[in-house]
């Protein structure tokens, strides 16, 4: 624009008709389509523009004779963008009780209607044609928004809308919603995870009391108890950086962890009050830090770090500490090759891993009972490079002094994470 020229008001939005137009609406008058249908053979010209209005701009170039209105339902859509007053309700009713800001929607055809979408643009030669099911899916989601009081957001949203037209229903998905906090453990019975019974697999025999599981509680549980309650989920599935062993505390500011609550119906939650909720009730078992919402990708990020760790470790050993200084000197010195230990062997596979331990001190030492804290590279094996494993360490702290090693207990004091 140039300056001094006034500002044109904004006019109807330009749909030229040139021959090519008038050849397209002569082929598709006689097939008896709706205008939504009829208009949506050129749906992709001209923005702005509703579908009947493009219907009516390409009957206006043929002639002064209106639209004919097609005398049964219509020929490709048997009437389906005519009936928002049927799927929104629907749609109402399957979110019910669900708390809900973003959503994503989409639909299933019957693959015949599409077929036939094809055949109809083949015979009338339609370029700019918008497909049914892109046109329904753009009007499913701007109804959606009003209906529902949530904004359309493909991008992140928390609930799916799938309209299943053949057969008449909308499906509903409900995407998780997560957790992340660091957990601190201060039990030596408490495993990370919910633990099924061996002998009956879950399924509840006279070995574990009925209740499916090897142990009562776990750190998933006790963690995930007031969330479960509070969102109202189906059930939960339990992200740790790691785990220790059930018999090792987890001290120091904990391991980071992501709670994942599935199929939840509310998600506007009081994270930090449901967080001190749950070491309350766990009777001092466990405590969780940190506690905020989540995504699903900090699931992937806690799943993939491998930081080193810090440990504190008991041990019976009957030699002087200077000789147990000197040890502790020589395995920091080189790598140590552990493998897989044979506790560990019915879930991991056999294999040789190098590992370092990469700093190691003596802190309490009297009458042959030792505590020393160490700091290792993710996956090292404490107990096992202690005593030895049989030989499947080497170097050990037990073959380095020359004397038996027995481990009275191991503590995590530190996940370095970099948090
Ligand atoms: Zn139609
Ligand atoms: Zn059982």
């Amino acid at each position: 624009m140039t300056a001094g020229e006034p500002l044109a008001p904004a006019g109807p939005p330009e749909f030229p008709v040139g021959p090519a137009e008038i050849e397209l609406a002569r082929k598709a008058l006689p097939l008896g389509l709706c205008p939504e249908c009829f208009g949506r053979l050129a749906g992709r010209r001209a923005h702005g523009l509703s579908n009947p209005e493009r219907a009516r701009r390409l009957a206006a170039a043929l002639g002064p004779e209106p639209l004919p209105t097609p005398s049964g339902p219509c020929s490709l859509c048997r009437g389906l963008f005519d009936r928002w007053a049927t799927w929104l309700p629907r749609a109402t009713t399957a979110v019910e009780g669900t708390e809900l800001h973003r959503f994503a929607c989409g639909s299933r055809w019957d693959p015949e209607i599409l077929a036939r979408e094809e055949t109809i643009w083949a015979q009338v030669g339609a370029p700019d044609g918008e497909s049914a099911r892109a046109a329904f899916n753009r009007e499913w989601g701007k109804r959606l928004e009003g209906e529902l009081h949530a904004s359309g957001d493909p991008a992140d949203p928390e609930v799916v809308l799938l309209a299943d037209l053949p057969a008449g229903r909308v499906e509903v998905t409900l995407l998780p919603l997560y957790i992340q906090g660091r957990y601190r453990k201060l039990d030596r019975t408490l495993p990370q995870t919910r633990w099924p019974c061996r002998r009956c697999e879950g399924r509840g025999c006279t070995a574990c009391q009925g209740t499916g599981k090897t142990y009562a509680e776990s750190v998933e549980e006790l963690v995930g108890a007031p969330f479960l309650a509070a969102s109202g989920a189906e059930g939960t599935r339990f992200h740790g950086m790691g785990r220790e062993d059930i018999d090792a505390r987890m001290l120091g500011r904990g391991r980071p962890f992501v709670l994942e609550l599935r199929r939840p119906r509310r998600r506007s939650l009081d994270v930090p009050a449901l967080a001190a909720a749950a070491g309350a009730a766990s009777g001092g078992r466990i405590e969780v830090l940190d506690a905020r919402v989540a995504t699903a990708g900090d699931v992937v990020r806690v799943k993939e770090a491998s930081p080193e760790k810090s440990y504190r470790v008991g041990l019976l050993v009957g030699a002087p500490e200077a000789k147990i200084k000197d040890a502790l000197a020589l395995a920091t010195s080189r790598a140590i090759a552990q493998r897989t230990p044979r506790r560990v062997a019915h879930r991991r596979s056999d294999l040789v891993r190098t590992r370092r331990i990469v700093a190691a001190r003596v802190v309490e030492a009297a009458e042959g009972r030792y505590t020393l804290e160490l700091r290792a590279e993710a996956g090292t094996y404490i107990k096992e490079w202690a005593d030895g494993d049989d030989g499947r360490t080497e170097p050990n702290l037990a073959g380095l002094l020359g004397v038996p090693v027995t481990v009275e207990f191991l503590d995590v004091i530190e996940i370095h994470d970099g948090a």
